[in-house]
C-alpha cells in the first residue's frame, strides 16, 4: 500500500484506529465483518432500518460504481495499489447520497490532471464542513486569498493573519501569531516508504515557510488570472502536466498562465506554493500550512469563472486515457462514500455555495479604487464620444456630408488565441 498523501486534512485510511486521527471510513464499518462482506451501508442514527439514512431520502445502500477505462501516464503499481479502482479494494456496496443537494453531498491522484479542480474542490468543501461542526457554526465559510497581487511578499503572512516570518529564524512563525507552535504531520514520506507504513499523524515539527532571500520572486499577476481565463479548453491530451492550452495545466501552474509550455516556468498555483517555500513547497506536506486553504479556495474561485465564462459541456473532461485517478467518472480517493469527477464538475452555484469576487478585476494595478476609477474614466470618455457623435451627425445632416469611406469593425480580440 502506498502512503496516501495530504493525511492531514483527510486522515488516512491506515490511522484509522490511530489516537486523533480521522477516518474517511466510517468507524462502524471498520470491522472484520464489514471488510469481509466488502460492504459498507451503516445506519444514519439510531434506528437500525435507516441504512445509508434510506429513511429520510438521504441514501441508499448500492454497488459501488467504480471507473474501468484505461488511463495513461507513469503509473507501474498496477494491482498493488489501494487507491486502483477506488474503493474496491475495501468495499463492493456503500451508500450512495441523493438529495437535498448541499455541498456536502458526498497521490497522487489529486495533481497533474484534471482531476486537480474537482479534488481540491470536494476537498475544501469537506473541511468547510468539518469547522461548520467543529464550530458550531453552520454559515462558516472557508475565506479564500487572492494571491495575484504580483508582489514580492505574501500579503497574508501577517501575525493577525496566517503569521509573520519570526524575526531570529524566517523559516518559522512569529511568536506573535497564533500559528506559532503549530506542529505539522504526515512530511516524512521516505521514511514511511522505508518503514512501509502509513503515516500515524504524530507530529513531525514546526510549520516552515521561507522567504528569505527571494526577493526577485513575485506572485501571479492578475494579467496571468485572465491570461489563463481566456483559455477555452479544459484540459488537452495528455490530460497530464506537458498539456498545453489547457486551462486546467495552466491554472495548475506547469504551464505560463497563458497556456504555452515551459517546463522551467511555474505559473499560478504552483508558482504561490513554491513561493511560500517550506512545508507548502511539497504537495504531501502542503496541507499543514492553513494558507493552503485560503491559496486553494482562491484557486477555486478561479476555476468556478472560468465554468461560468465558458459552460463547457460534461464531455470537455475526458472520459479516459487520463492519468490514474483523473478520468470523468473515477471515483476521488480518497473521498468516501464515492463521488466521482464529473459529480464536482459544475459551478459552484449549482453547488450551492459562491464567491464574493469578481474575476479579473483589471490588468495589473490594485483592486478596488484604481478599478472604479477606471470605470468611471470609461463612462466619462463613452458619454464624450457620444456627445460627439451626435454632434457631428448633427453637422453632416445639416451640411449634407456623406462619409469618407465604410468603416468595418471587427469584434475579434487582439488577445484571442488561434
Ligand atoms: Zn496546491
Amino acid at each position: 500500500m502506498v502512503p496516501l498523501r495530504w493525511g492531514l486534512l483527510l486522515g488516512c485510511l491506515g490511522s484509522a484506529l490511530g489516537p486523533g486521527a480521522q477516518a474517511q471510513f466510517p468507524r462502524v464499518c471498520m470491522t472484520v465483518g464489514s471488510l469481509q462482506a466488502k460492504e459498507c451501508c451503516p445506519p444514519l442514527g439510531a434506528e437500525p432500518s435507516n441504512v445509508c439514512g434510506s429513511l429520510e431520502g438521504r441514501g441508499r445502500c448500492a454497488e459501488v460504481q467504480a471507473d474501468t477505462r484505461p488511463w495513461s501516464g507513469p503509473y507501474v503499481l498496477r494491482n498493488q495499489d489501494d487507491r486502483e479502482r477506488w474503493p474496491r479494494k475495501f468495499f463492493d456496496r456503500t451508500c450512495r447520497c441523493t438529495g437535498p443537494g448541499r455541498p456536502y453531498k458526498a497521490i497522487d491522484f489529486s495533481h497533474q490532471g484534471p482531476a486537480f479542480v474537482t479534488w481540491h474542490r470536494y476537498h475544501l468543501l469537506w473541511l468547510e464542513r468539518a469547522l461548520q461542526r467543529l464550530t458550531g457554526n453552520e454559515s462558516f465559510a472557508v475565506p479564500y486569498w487572492n494571491f495575484a497581487t504580483g508582489k514580492n511578499a505574501c500579503d497574508v503572512c501577517t501575525d493577525q493573519l496566517l503569521g509573520a516570518a519570526r524575526p531570529d529564524d524566517p523559516t518559522l512563525i512569529s511568536r506573535n501569531s497564533r500559528f506559532s507552535s503549530w506542529e505539522i504531520v504526515c512530511d516524512s514520506l521516505d521514511d514511511y516508504n522505508r518503514r512501509v507504513t502509513l503515516c500515524n499523524g504524530t507530529y513531525e515539527g514546526l510549520l516552515r515557510r521561507n522567504q528569505v532571500g527571494r526577493n526577485s520572486e513575485k506572485l501571479p499577476s492578475l494579467k496571468d488570472i485572465e491570461d489563463c481565463l481566456s483559455l477555452k479548453q479544459f484540459d488537452n491530451p495528455p490530460f497530464f502536466q506537458n498539456s498545453t492550452f489547457s486551462f486546467r495545466n495552466a491554472l495548475e501552474g506547469f504551464d505560463k498562465a497563458d497556456g504555452t509550455l515551459d517546463s522551467q516556468v511555474m505559473s499560478l498555483h504552483n508558482l504561490v506554493h513554491s513561493f511560500l517555500n517550506g512545508t507548502s513547497a511539497l504537495p504531501h506536506s502542503a496541507a499543514n500550512d492553513p494558507v493552503f486553504v485560503v491559496l486553494h479556495s482562491f484557486t477555486d474561485a478561479i476555476f468556478d469563472e472560468w465554468m461560468k465564462r465558458f459552460s463547457p459541456p460534461v464531455d470537455a473532461w475526458p472520459q479516459e486515457l487520463a492519468p490514474i485517478g483523473h478520468n470523468r467518472m473515477y471515483n476521488m480517493v480518497p473521498f468516501f462514500p464515492p463521488v466521482t469527477n464529473e459529480e464536482l464538475f459544475l459551478t459552484a452555484d449549482q453547488l450551492g455555495y459562491s464567491y464574493a469576487i469578481d474575476l479579473p478585476v483589471s490588468v495589473e494595478g490594485t483592486p478596488d479604487w484604481t478599478t472604479t476609477l477606471s470605470v468611471v474614466g470609461m463612462l466619462v470618455v463613452l458619454v464624450g464620444l457620444s456627445a460627439l457623435l451626435l454632434f457631428l451627425q448633427y453637422r453632416r445632416l445639416r451640411k449634407g456630408y456623406t462619409p469618407l469611406m465604410e468603416t468595418q469593425l471587427s469584434n475579434k480580440r487582439y488577445t484571442e488565441e488561434a
